[in-house]
């Protein structure tokens, strides 16, 4: 019996290995092992989505819109990269991939975002060691119409975001996949209205002002944008070593 279990049990005035049968009182008279049965979550995945305060903040997106869009206009590198592998929009995630340390805006941006990052590895529970997780990567994604992100994760970073700066209404949510969904093989599918922890695919609504964090290893897309107005986000990686 591991410590863990040891734990849950604790308190409890039976013990599943203490070789004592039970008796249920739904069950009258009958031995039962099932009494105090316990099920437990484990391995989490665990996504964070806030919103930047709203004080001054339609000014700071029109900022950023101004400076994704200029940017998409002088980044021939960008444009070149973009078009053989993000057809249709813009992307500066091989070539103007450090924004943060480009833009006094972009830099504010990482700052606004640094304290969010901090509060989400204290919810993973990660042990820093003393070491900074530093905002390493910071770039740019246009979607006009039709453009789609393809499924991904984020290599050699530990975690990953989207800050939203123009989200029209009825644009894609970025959807998560379930690392494990390559195991299930046989496995029944869940009820459709079943509990988000349990649904094989999860969609995050894209709304400007708000960002998402997750782990970089979690499998991520954005199906293609279905209205007329461009969906802008600016994407970052976060690394500890
Ligand atoms: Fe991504």
């Amino acid at each position: 019996m591991s410590a863990l279990m040891d734990k849950l049990w604790a308190g409890k005035d039976s013990h599943p290995t203490k070789g004592a049968q039970y008796t249920d009182s739904r069950v009258a008279g009958k031995a039962c092992y099932a009494r105090d049965m316990t099920t437990i979550s484990l391995f989490p995945t665990l996504i964070y989505a806030a919103r930047l305060p709203a004080k001054g903040l339609g000014k700071f997106n029109a900022q950023l819109l101004r400076e994704c869009r200029q940017l998409r206009a002088d980044d021939t590198a960008g444009q070149r990269w973009s078009k053989k592998n993000y057809p249709g929009g813009f992307t500066s995630y091989n070539s103007a991939c450090r924004m943060h340390t480009l833009s006094p805006t972009f830099a504010a941006l990482e700052r606004r975002v640094n304290r969010h990052v901090r509060r989400y590895a204290e919810s993973l529970q990660l042990d820093l060691m003393d070491r900074e997780l530093t905002m390493t990567d910071c770039w740019v994604n246009i979607m006009p119409k039709g453009v789609v992100h393809g499924l991904h994760l984020h290599p050699l970073s530990t975690i990953s975001g989207t800050y939203y700066v123009q989200t029209p209404k009825g644009c894609s949510a970025i959807k998560f996949e379930d690392p494990r969904l390559d195991r299930f093989m046989a496995a029944p599918p869940r009820h459709a209205d079943c509990d988000a922890e349990n649904k094989p695919w999860y969609h995050v609504p894209a709304e400007a002002g708000k960002l998402v964090l997750f782990e970089s290893w979690l499998r991520h897309e954005v199906a293609p944008n279905p209205v007329a107005t461009e969906r802008v986000s600016i994407s970052f990686n976060y690394s500890w070593f």
